[in-house]
């Protein structure tokens, strides 16, 4: 489906590579535009944009850290400039912080993975809120937060920070579905079990996804396009009831 300047519009952090690349293009493909965000990885992110375009959307990039807040403002900035229109946040962004045992807990470490799992979502939920609340002028929407099934298994072995990071997520998510509905916007989680993107070389990358996949019940490790097909599900609006829902796409785990 190709998109025109009516075309409804989503920002998604980290874009550029992963899960968020697989929402990116899915999205595009069902007519969105896109403005999507890196890190660090330009090459990805432009490679991203560049399928975007080839499938008849269009697409900004912008290079953004999103544990800042004057990044994140930057980045709507930007997105409001090219498309005039914002109908869709996806929280994608975020890290795994490394391992790293509770006996070695550190406050420089922890800030890092919370401002860039946790504080950065509540940036950027902040902005969305504005641009699309029915209440502020705007067309309502919907947020999708990545979460990740670690907040309520708990994760893997010396991923503390990370686990608890995403139980922020959840909570986040919940939190925002009250308040927000009546502004028009709907709030809900995707919470991946083990998917095949590199985010996994913070603990042994594929050789990890091979030695735990006979631990999922269905056998296997999921792929970012499965996860992708959700979210762009919970931003279509087919999904028009479901709110504040925290939804596992993880093969059982
Ligand atoms: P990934 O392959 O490592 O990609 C991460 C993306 O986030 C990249 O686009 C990266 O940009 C960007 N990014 C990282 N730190 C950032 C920062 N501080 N500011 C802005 N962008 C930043 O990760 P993924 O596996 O696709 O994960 C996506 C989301 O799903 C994450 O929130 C993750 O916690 C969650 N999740 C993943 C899994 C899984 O098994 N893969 C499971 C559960 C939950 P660059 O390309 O520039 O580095």
């Amino acid at each position: 489906m190709s998109a025109d300047n009516n075309s409804r519009v989503a920002i998604v952090t980290g874009g550029s590579r992963g899960i968020g690349r697989a929402v990116a293009l899915t999205l595009a493909q069902q007519g969105w535009r896109v403005c999507l965000t890196y890190m660090s990885n330009e090459a990805a992110a432009h490679d991203t944009a560049d399928h975007i375009r080839k499938l008849g959307s269009q697409a900004v990039v912008v290079k953004a850290d999103i544990a800042s807040q004057a990044d994140c403002q930057r980045v709507f900035a930007q997105a409001h400039q090219a498309f005039g229109r914002l109908d869709a946040l996806v929280n994608n962004a975020g890290v795994v912080g490394g391992q790293r045992s509770i006996f070695d807990a550190d406050a420089t470490h922890l800030r890092e993975v919370f401002d860039a799992n946790v504080l950065g979502l509540f940036y950027c939920a902040s902005l969305a809120a504005s641009a699309m609340s029915t209440q502020k002028g705007g067309q309502g929407g919907c947020i999708v937060n990545l979460s990740s099934v670690a907040s309520r298994t708990g994760g893997m072995l010396l991923e503390a920070h990370y686990a608890a990071s995403k139980g922020a997520v959840d909570s986040l998510t919940l939190a925002l579905a009250k308040e927000l509905a009546p502004h028009g916007i709907r709030v809900n989680a995707v919470r991946p079990g083990l998917i095949d993107t590199e985010i996994h070389e913070a603990h042994g990358g594929q050789e990890t996804l091979k030695k735990l996949a006979p631990t999922v019940p269905m056998g296997r490790v999921g792929q970012a396009q499965e996860v992708a097909d959700v979210v762009a599900f919970l931003c279509d609006k087919h999904s028009s009831y479901i709110d504040g829902a925290l939804l596992d796409v993880s093969g059982g785990r």
